[in-house]
């Protein structure tokens, strides 16, 4: 099974999909380490994310906790603060860190409300290599305002010997917000038709596979039904900064216990745990974000094994692109249906405004804003 840790919705980025950051968590009331100490051992990729989880002062003693619990520990951050991985890479340097990044400097910088965060963010991630970094890498959330400059962004990325995911715009609870849709379902998605290809390019086994994650992504920014059903649940977990553990990040009401009150144990064998686990079947939530597309792409049979049918596309199209081919991905999405959407708004960008007020959600409170279930096609 995987686990995400949110460790904290502190976050020193300010961007336009994400509004984690007006909403920052109370350090006092973050997942302890003593909580964390409760997790048993065995888990497959295990990710401390956040918010930013570098704004974290005991970030190394969280890792030298999970580190041994898991087979691969991963860190998920925005990359201004990459001098606070260096002694973690130091220690441990086939940890998995991936830094956010959304474009080449203007985009970027736009998107995530970031000064000067491209060049941060290259040079950090640099800097962990030199560190002895063996697994180092970009993320990126797809969408209308970067989708222009994917291709060159990953060409560089792989210029630079570094590891590059994708994801796409997403609504979930925790965002503080609800209408992350593309402005032009089409156009994006044709555009990552591109990325696609470029990565069966590659000879690199880990990009064929991303190359299918992208498909899914394509799916997804049309508004179709996800092309794998999700394993929440079975094949992963979230926990929250208030040690909450939910089926997924999107859907607040799979909330299926606290780490603080029970032990693992607990939450796992409990009759909610049961319950909340048969409702994702049923889900029609159409997300396809890393994690969940991850482990949905897994063999049953074997976790570090595809499923045949992500196999048989992989291998159907690598052969292809290999004998100067074009993919025909007509014959895979229906590019006839696309969702139809009501008043997308325009996301604004913050790395002009200062001072946008943030909220301290206080423990009485409710902790998210985002109540109401949506249709997150
Ligand atoms: S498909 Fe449903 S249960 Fe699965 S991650 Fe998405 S919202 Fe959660």
């Amino acid at each position: 099974m995987d686990l995400t840790i949110i460790s904290t919705y502190r976050c020193d980025s300010r961007c336009s999909m994400c509004h984690i950051w007006m909403h920052p968590t109370d350090p006092r009331e973050e997942v302890s380490t003593l909580v964390l100490e409760k997790l048993p051992s065995g888990f497959d990729n295990l990710n401390i994310t956040g918010g930013e989880p570098t704004l974290r002062k005991d970030l190394a003693e969280l890792c030298d906790i999970l580190y041994p619990k898991a087979r691969i520990l991963e860190i998920s951050s925005n990359g201004l603060h990459a001098e606070r991985i260096i002694p973690i890479i130091k220690k441990y340097p086939n940890v998995k860190v991936r830094f956010s990044l959304e474009g080449f400097e203007k985009t970027n910088n736009k998107i995530r409300g970031e000064d000067d965060g491209f060049n941060k963010k290259v040079q950090g991630l640099k800097m962990l290599q030199e560190a002895g970094g063996t697994d180092l890498g970009f993320g990126a959330v797809i969408q209308d305002d970067n989708v222009d400059e994917l291709v060159e962004l990953y060409r560089f990325v792989m210029l630079n010997k570094f590891e590059f995911a994708t994801s796409a715009l997403h609504n979930a609870f925790q965002f503080h917000k609800g209408d992350n849709f593309p402005y032009n379902r089409e156009v994006v998605a044709r555009k990552v038709e591109k990325i696609i290809t470029e990565m069966l390019k590659t000879n690199n086994i880990k990009n064929w596979f991303r190359a299918y994650l992208n498909l899914g992504l394509i799916e997804k920014i049309l508004g179709h039904d996800r092309l794998i059903k999700c394993t929440a649940g079975d094949d992963f977990l979230f926990i929250d900064p208030w040690s909450d553990v939910y089926l997924c990040n999107v859907r607040n009401d799979l909330l299926v216990g606290n780490l603080k009150r029970n032990s693992w144990q607990e939450v796992k064998s409990s009759k909610l745990y049961k319950e909340k686990v048969g409702e994702v079947h049923s889900c029609s939530q159409n997300c396809w974000m890393v994690t969940t597309a991850r482990t949905a792409m897994r063999s049953k049979i074997h976790p570090s094994l595809p499923k045949f049918q992500v196999l048989k596309w992989v291998l159907r199209n690598k052969l292809k692109v290999n004998f100067g081919r074009e993919i025909c991905f007509d014959d895979y999405i229906n590019f006839n249906k696309i969702h139809k959407d009501q008043n997308v708004n325009i996301r604004e960008s913050f790395l002009l405004q200062k001072g946008v007020k943030r909220v301290i959600t206080k423990a009485d409170q409710k902790h998210y804003t985002q109540f109401d279930k949506y249709d997150n096609r």
